[in-house]
């Protein structure tokens, strides 16, 4: 795959940069995304999981799902697309990755000044006074030492407001961003949606690495689509 020139000027010289992810950059690594054809959701409703009407009417049910993922999850390994963004982070200089992930594989990758802004599946926090919990082992939801009420995974479920501060990181580097890469989401959901359109009217380069077109790719200045983890290794190369 033949790299555009001024996408290489534009890597070069970039001084503020960030990368949004989505669950395409994972599934090289066997996490299924949400829309694919065996997509995680396929034969389980997520509204009612990974919701709070879900986990107030069978937190037990709920709890157990979300450890059948961690599960699955741990066993997995970061893929060439990870590290190669550990490698894009080397090259700039104040370089964010904004995941919508709960995955940890970016951590995993070596990835510093991780956004996570749907938080981390290996986490937990109290469903009532949103004290952290950290990582537990138990087949059932406990309660909370601080208040008594049940602790759950430290994801944003359907209905729920993304994190503050994570948010605000983000707007902040759509903003201030000369490059920008977007890589493995439908952005079909907010902020996905936005922050590269914000960054395109900030002067941002944007750059989209997907398996197919999105509803984004006719606004974006570059566009990739094939696997993530042999785009992105090309594109590490052929700036280095
Ligand atoms: P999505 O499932 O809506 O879209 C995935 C995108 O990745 C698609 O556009 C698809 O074309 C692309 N893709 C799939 N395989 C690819 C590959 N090998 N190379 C390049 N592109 C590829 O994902 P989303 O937009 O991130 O939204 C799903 C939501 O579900 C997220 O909010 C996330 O929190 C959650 N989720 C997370 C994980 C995870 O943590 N790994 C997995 C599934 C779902
Ligand atoms: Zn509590």
């Amino acid at each position: 795959m033949d790299i555009k020139k001024e996408t290489i000027e534009r890597m070069k010289n970039a001084k503020r940069g960030f990368a949004l992810t989505g669950a395409g950059i994972s599934a090289p690594s066997g996490i299924p995304t949400f829309r694919g054809k065996d997509g995680l959701w396929k034969d389980k409703d997520p509204r009612k999981l990974a919701s709070q009407s879900g986990f107030r009417s069978d937190p037990d049910n709920v709890w157990q799902w979300y450890n059948e993922r961690r599960e699955m999850i741990k066993e997995k390994e970061p893929n060439r697309a990870h590290y190669s963004l550990t490698e894009i982070q080397k090259m700039i200089d104040n370089f964010a990755v904004i995941t919508q992930n709960v995955d940890n594989l970016h951590q995993e990758a070596g990835t510093d000044n991780v956004i996570e802004l749907h938080g981390n599946i290996f986490k937990n926090k109290c469903n009532n006074c949103g004290k952290s919990h950290g990582e537990l082992k138990s087949d059932n939801p406990v309660e909370c030492d601080k208040c008594g009420g049940l602790i759950r995974p430290d994801v944003v479920w359907f209905g729920e407001p993304l994190p503050e501060d994570e948010l605000n990181k983000a707007w902040e580097y759509a903003k201030n961003s000369d490059i920008v890469f977007v890589i493995g989401t439908s952005a079909m959901v907010q902020p996905a949606a936005s922050l590269p359109i914000i960054s395109i009217e900030h002067g941002g380069y944007v750059v989209e690495i997907n398996a197919e077109r999105t509803v984004i790719s006719e606004y974006v200045n570059d566009g990739y689509y094939g696997d993530v983890a042999e785009v992105l290794p090309e594109l590490v190369e052929s700036v280095s």
